[in-house]
């Protein structure tokens, strides 16, 4: 087989990082061998987010920038997917005629016959269909890899009036168990110790799909998978976490203490101006149950700041819940409108400034709740999932916690790749120090 080089830039969220994952196993499969250098290639593709506005034009920008190397390198094929991609389709290769294929978030496995077919037959194809169920590639990713992601349903039934996920990834659709079942065996078979199991509404796992696991049962499953070592999941929806799923936790010995549930805001209106289907109330017993059944939960969230119409008094109540809450981590964005979402349209968008001073108090009061959430770890022994040298200091190691803390160590290089025991010494909002613990 030729060797050929495929470059892909990658922008955008874990689904998109996945996606590429899976581009370059597919590739590679045709004798594609990744490339950093876009001059070197003999496909490119970009694999686009369409979560900011103007997001487009960014792409296209790109887009230009690749276009000489077209000159140089005539065979070279330009490809465009991820959510842009989805949106747009075929106006994509209207737009920018030396674009070669554009293919939607159902398609990944499409790709080299996609490519197969312009490399043989020359042509400009866009292939943006939606499917019904995820197809099953055959092809596990078992390159050795500490930590990977495991994708188990795509799309949302939900539609949050912000969000463009619902026109760019589908319907919801998950993918069948023992395919998802196939691929953990065959991660742990190379030497995976921790999967996180990915979904835009992870928790909704096999709702739709009768006589399917549900998400609990497949953690279950995975659980008696050997050499799985550490199981996590995200991102969960607040209206599926069951009580089966809180459950789970503090039940399964590889299920991590962690649970990012995004809550986007923290006053019953403005959620029901977001059309998310739950009220503060039920996200605070939600919190309250998990915190009782496994009290050592670490929690984080999304929450979205200066949404349309937001009053300083919605505004109260959102850090209201953040004292209520007290997460350990919070990923906090001001509002900014998304093509073709209906909070594009709302009337009372509020301005950059006042958005911005809200940011600022938030995150004042966030980093002190994350700071003595921290501090609480001081004198622990954590159990720590060595991952290779700190990237700050050569001497010592770093990993995470079950509750998904980075932790930085003095230790020998052959706990790499495995659990270590570690009594944390100091403790900043986001890292911890800590000495080897060696077992007994
Ligand atoms: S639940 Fe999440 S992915 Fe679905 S529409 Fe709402 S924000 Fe988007």
């Amino acid at each position: 087989m030729d060797e050929k080089r495929c470059y892909i830039k990658t922008f955008g969220c874990q689904m998109n990082e996945q996606d590429t994952v899976r581009l370059t196993q597919l590739l590679g499969r045709d004798g594609y061998r990744p490339t950093e250098d876009p001059e070197q290639a003999d496909v490119i593709l970009v694999i686009t987010c369409s979560i900011r506005e103007k997001a487009e034009n960014k792409v296209y920008s790109l887009l230009g920038r690749f276009q000489p190397l077209k000159r140089k390198h005539p065979g070279l094929v330009i490809g465009v997917g991820g959510c842009v991609a989805q949106q747009e389709g075929e106006r994509l290769l209207q737009k920018a005629p030396y674009l070669d294929l554009v293919f939607g978030t159902h398609n990944v496995h499409k790709v080299p016959a996609l490519l197969a077919e312009i490399r043989r037959h020359g042509g400009r194809l866009a292939e943006t269909r939606f499917y019904d169920e995820i197809p099953t590639d055959g092809l596990f990713d078992a390159d050795g890899r500490l930590k990977a992601y495991v994708t188990i349903m795509q799309g949302c039934d939900y539609r949050c009036s912000f969000c463009v996920v619902p026109f760019t990834r589908g319907p919801e659709v998950s993918r069948r168990s023992d395919d998802v079942l196939a691929e953990v065996r065959a991660l742990a078979a190379g030497g995976t110790k921790e999967v996180t199991l990915l979904g835009q509404t992870v928790n909704s796992y096999g709702k739709k799909a009768p006589g399917e696991l549900t998400l609990t049962r497949l953690l279950e499953a995975i659980e008696a998978v050997d050499g799985i070592e550490r199981i996590r999941f995200t991102t969960s929806h607040p209206n599926d976490l069951t009580d089966e799923l809180i459950g789970a936790f503090g039940r399964l010995s590889k299920l991590c203490e962690h649970l990012h549930l995004p809550v986007q805001a923290g006053s019953d209106r403005v959620l029901a101006r977001m059309r998310r289907p739950y009220t503060r109330e039920a996200y605070l017993d939600k919190v309250r149950r998990l915190r009782t059944r496994c009290p050592e939960i670490a929690l984080s969230a999304d929450l979205i700041i200066g949404f349309p119409g937001e009053t300083d008094e919605d505004f109260g109540q959102t850090l209201d819940l953040l004292r209520q809450v007290r997460y350990d981590s919070l990923f906090a964005f001001r509002y900014s409108r998304r093509p073709n979402t209906d909070a594009a349209e709302l009337p009372d968008q509020v301005p950059d400034e006042l958005k911005a001073a809200r940011h600022q108090a938030l995150l004042d009061l966030q980093r002190g709740i994350a700071e003595e959430r921290a501090r609480a770890q001081l004198g622990t022994v954590q159990e720590v999932l060595v991952e290779g040298p700190s990237p700050g200091d050569a001497l010592k190691l770093t990993g995470r916690t079950r509750t998904n803390r980075i932790v930085h160590f003095p230790g020998p290089p052959h706990l790499i790749g495995h659990l270590a025991r570690v009594r944390i010494t100091q403790a900043l909002a986001h890292s911890l120090t800590g000495e080897w613990v060696p077992s007994a």
